[in-house]
């Protein structure tokens, strides 16, 4: 990228609302688009030369805007979708990391393949998916994630993380450990045709009674997937939100005996670290589903869904959240983690 073209792609003084589905309002001094491995290397350098602090943005449904940012945005552009060869019933998807997430998934699920129709709906780009390895209905990106190419911004140099390099474990990764250091330019995903579909939720499993005599097609699942998704969440585009606030967490087997003696109802799955809780449950028992207070709110559906109603600002929303994160510590003992992004 040369100088002049440089100049032109940062612009100065952008409004981040609607770039962020929790619609809120902050501003970036500076912002740019990285449509290739180029551009997004002379932004870096740019910012670097500048003494600016840099941080790239998806598509924004998974970060908190404390603030005006005063350093460069960088929206991550690189789009492109491919198929490389592969022997046997088997493929595998290149994606560029601008790419959106669902319509990647339908891509995949319509030519037959299956291994991530049931992360469908799941907002955001392909780039930001290894982020927080994203998950939903018992599959995570984990499970089918070959490798990344990313731009160490150390180096500027591009560079292959295989699977285990991308240290993946629940809803975490490497790139949350070390925020800022790799940028996710692409992803390579290995998917199969005859791979028997994940239906262990509960409401999948009712959406496919026969599954075992007649096992739905990836698109199906997608499908079922996306209409359960549709009747529970709320659409950003509508009640504007970022998902899921709080991981669920996940406690050590005497501390989940001891809840559940006090708590019968308690909802709980075992995991490989002990047994993983309903964070929604716990918020929904502290009497927070359907709170509003001022502009900003828990959804009347899934407590574990905070709400922008309409002008809240980032303080707002990580004000809330702090309140609710109180209450669980103190009846259940549990520090409640922040799953998106806090910008700041
Ligand atoms: P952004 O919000 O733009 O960024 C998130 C973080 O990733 C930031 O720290 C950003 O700097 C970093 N980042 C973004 N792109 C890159 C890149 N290319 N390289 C390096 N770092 C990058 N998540 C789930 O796991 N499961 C769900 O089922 C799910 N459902 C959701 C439903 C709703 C309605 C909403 C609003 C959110 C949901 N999420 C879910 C959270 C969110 O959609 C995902 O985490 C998604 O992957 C975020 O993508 P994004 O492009 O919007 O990332
Ligand atoms: P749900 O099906 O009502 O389940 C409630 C919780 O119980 C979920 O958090 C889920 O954990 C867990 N769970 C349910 N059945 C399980 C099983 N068979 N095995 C293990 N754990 C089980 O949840 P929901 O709110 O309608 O969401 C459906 C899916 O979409 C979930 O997987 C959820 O993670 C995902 N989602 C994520 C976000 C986000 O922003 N992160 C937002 C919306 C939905 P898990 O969360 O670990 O799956």
């Amino acid at each position: 990228m040369t100088a002049p073209d440089l100049a032109s792609a940062v612009r100065e003084n952008i409004d981040l609302a609607p770039l962020n589905t929790l619609r809120l309002a902050a501003r970036a001094r500076y912002y740019s688009e990285a449509t290739s491995r180029e551009a997004l290397k002379a932004q870096i350098l740019w910012a670097r030369e500048n003494d600016l602090e840099c941080r790239v943005l998806g598509g924004g449904s998974n970060i908190v805007f404390r603030g005006d940012f005063p350093g460069l945005v960088i929206h991550m552009a690189l789009r492109g979708r491919f198929w490389a060869p592969c022997a046997g019933d088997s493929a595998v998807l290149k994606l560029e990391a601008g790419e959106n997430w669902h319509e990647s998934v339908l891509y995949s699920a319509r030519a037959g393949f299956s291994g991530i129709e049931n992360l469908a709906l799941i907002p955001g780009t392909a780039g930001a998916a290894p982020v927080q390895n994203i998950g939903a209905y018992g599959v995570e990106l984990a499970d089918v994630l070959l490798d990344v190419e990313v731009l160490d911004t150390q180096t500027l140099q591009l560079l292959r993380l295989d699977r285990k390099r991308c240290e993946f474990s629940y809803r975490e990764s490497r790139f949350k450990k070390e925020p800022g250091r790799y940028l996710i330019t692409q992803l390579r995903l290995k998917l199969t045709r005859n791979r028997p579909p994940v239906l262990d939720y509960q409401g999948l499993a009712e959406a496919f009674p026969h599954s075992h005599s007649n096992p739905p097609t990836p698109l199906q699942v997608a499908e079922a997937v996306m209409a359960l998704r549709a009747a529970k969440l709320p659409d950003p585009a509508i009640l504007p939100n970022a998902g899921s606030f709080f991981k669920n967490p996940v406690v050590a087997q005497d501390h989940f005996q001891r809840l559940q003696r006090l708590y019968p109802g308690l909802i709980a799955y075992p995991d490989a670290n002990g047994m993983k809780l309903a964070a929604g449950w716990l918020i929904d028992q502290c009497g927070w589903k359907g709170f509003r207070e001022g502009q900003v709110g828990v959804h009347n559906r899934q407590a574990l869904v905070l709400i922008n109603h309409g002008t809240a600002i980032g303080e707002d929303v990580l004000g809330l959240a702090a309140r609710i994160q109180a209450d669980i510590l103190e009846r259940f003992g549990i520090m409640l983690e922040i799953e998106p992004r806090i910008f700041s």
